[in-house]
């Protein structure tokens, strides 16, 4: 007889599973009905005269009027960033550094207010904002201050010199990591800044001024221009020395053409089609939480995300049934709440693009499956889904979706498995996993993807540089490679 029965208390029958709602506060942020543009360290309305609203994507909920910066506004924010770039290049490493410590400090300090609003704009579940995005946005800022006093010694016998002006946009994806990946490096190194965030999640890199206010950065150093694509190309324009631009691979390839003979400093952080091999040997239950972590993982909306998943066919069949089980216990909803998995989708237009590619899936022979799944009737919602019998040519297994979606494709051997993952126009990332230790490296030798995990994915570190091979851009951000775009280097004295 159990302790519970001799008392007489029923025990609960494990008969249904749902778990309540565990809502993270919406009252922790304060959102202004309107905002306008950080230049010089103070808010101004835009000249353009032009806004437009921003959108909670899991309810359509109106959040707040956000300028629409325009040629001339962009003018005026370069402007600011160049009349402080002669101080703040000046200052010793060691000053500079304390201001992106201090930067760090604040971010953990407001980090559920950060979190929320993150998720509240963006859409994506409010225990990745908490648990991903604000600890690495802070970590960057962290890493990134430990390095201002020290580039003479990440650069021997070469000195290192800011370039001046430095214009960053970024997409929505993780609107404040972003931020903090553009912003630390380019600061720590003596630069300023313009930074533009993506047009559907404005909110926190317009907090961020709020710290970066808290944090007495002097004025000027970083400024803050909001707009669309058109903004976006206004400040590739403008008098920059250096553009940092991440976002997609047509974008990219246009802002290319563009710099093309200008000597204007460029890299770029585009799109990608990962793939995830998983081989036989591998431990397969955690073999599926590596492939939900590649795709669900922030709806899909990774750049680097584990999009194909590569299975060796020996275990195809027994891998499938393991994740599609695994799959119907992912509870999407409301992003705000603490026990969802998958949240909204950022936007109407991101929305569609998922629709037509799934389509396209479809209509070229694929399975698809998608678990049981409610989707809340506001708002842009796509369940988790995963296609089979997918073809090597087919516009599932070649393009980027951007989006919770996966298809599976099989391979016999190691060779024929860095050929099917090589096979694609991009080379962002890939994952292996595998119990035999000796083909990590052989795999990753063979792979052209700027980062390769094995037995994991999705794991990032500021220490780690990050970046792609062919259509998935050129540059690295992280680590000591993410200091060299921000520098020119003068040969020292005497060498
Ligand atoms: P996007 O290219 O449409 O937009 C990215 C940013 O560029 C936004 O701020 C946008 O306003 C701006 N922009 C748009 N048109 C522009 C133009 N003509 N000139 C200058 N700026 C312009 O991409 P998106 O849909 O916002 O983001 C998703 C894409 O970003 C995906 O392809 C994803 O893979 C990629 N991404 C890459 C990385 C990476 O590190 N490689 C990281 C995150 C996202």
């Amino acid at each position: 007889m159990t302790e519970l029965s001799r008392r007489g208390v029923a025990a609960a029958l494990p008969g249904d599973w749902t778990y309540a709602p565990a809502l993270e506060s919406r009252e922790l942020v304060t959102i202004s009905e309107r905002y306008g543009l950080f230049i010089g360290g103070e808010w101004v309305e835009a000249r353009s005269g032009e806004s437009y609203t921003t959108l909670a994507p899991r309810d359509e909920e109106p959040l707040a009027q956000i300028a629409q910066a325009g040629v001339e506004d962009v003018s005026a924010a370069v402007a600011a960033a160049r009349a402080a770039f002669p101080a703040w290049s000046a200052l010793p490493g060691a000053a500079r550094a304390k201001y992106l410590f201090r930067i760090a400090r604040i971010l953990q300090e407001r980090a559920r207010e950060f979190a929320v609003l993150e998720s509240l704009n963006g859409g994506k579940p409010i225990k990745e904002s908490r648990d991903v995005d604000l600890p690495l946005a802070a970590a960057h800022f962290f890493y990134y201050a430990g390095w201002a006093d020290k580039l003479e010694y990440a650069f021997p016998a070469r000195t290192p010199r800011p370039l001046g002006v430095v214009g960053q946009i970024i997409p929505w994806n993780f609107p404040l990591m972003m931020a903090a990946w553009k912003l630390a490096p380019a600061l720590a190194t003596g630069n300023t800044a313009v930074l533009k965030p993506a047009e559907t999640t404005p909110l926190t890199a317009l907090l961020l001024c709020d710290v970066l206010r808290q944090a007495e950065l002097p004025r000027g150093v970083v400024n803050i221009v909001t707009g669309d694509g058109t903004t976006g190309a206004a400040l590739v324009e403008a008098e920059v020395d250096k553009l940092a631009f991440t976002g997609s691979t047509e974008v990219g390839k246009e802002i290319s053409r563009r710099l093309a003979g200008s000597g204007k400093k460029l890299t770029l952080e585009l799109g990608g089609k990962a793939a995830n091999i998983v081989f036989e040997d591998a431990a397969l239950d955690q073999a599926v939480e590596g492939i939900v972590n590649g795709i669900y993982f922030n709806q899909g909306h990774v750049c680097c995300a584990g999009s194909r998943l590569l299975l060796q066919e020996s275990i195809a069949a027994p891998v499938i049934e393991k994740l599609k089980r695994r799959m119907a216990t992912l509870r999407l909803g409301d992003p705000l709440d603490k026990n969802t998995d998958i949240g909204a989708i950022n936007s109407r237009a991101q929305l569609r693009k998922i629709e037509e590619l799934v389509a396209a899936g479809r209509a070229e022979g694929a399975e698809i499956y998608q678990p049981p799944c409610a989707l809340p009737e506001k708002g842009y919602w796509f369940p988790p889904t995963v296609f089979t019998n997918v073809a090597q040519s087919s516009r599932i297994a070649q393009e980027e979706i951007f989006g919770p979606v996966l298809s599976v494709l099989s391979f016999r051997t190691p060779q024929e498995a860095v050929e099917k993952a090589n096979n694609t126009p991009y080379g962002l990332s890939a994952g292996v996993l595998t119990e035999k230790g000796s083909r990590i490296p052989w795999m990753a030798e063979r792979l052209r993807a700027g980062v390769v995990w094995a037995n994991t994915f999705n794991r990032f570190d500021p220490a780690s540089p990050f970046g792609g091979y062919k259509e998935s851009g050129y540059g690295r951000e992280g680590g000591l490679h993410g200091l060299e775009p921000y520098l020119r280097f003068d040969s020292a004295p005497g060498r």
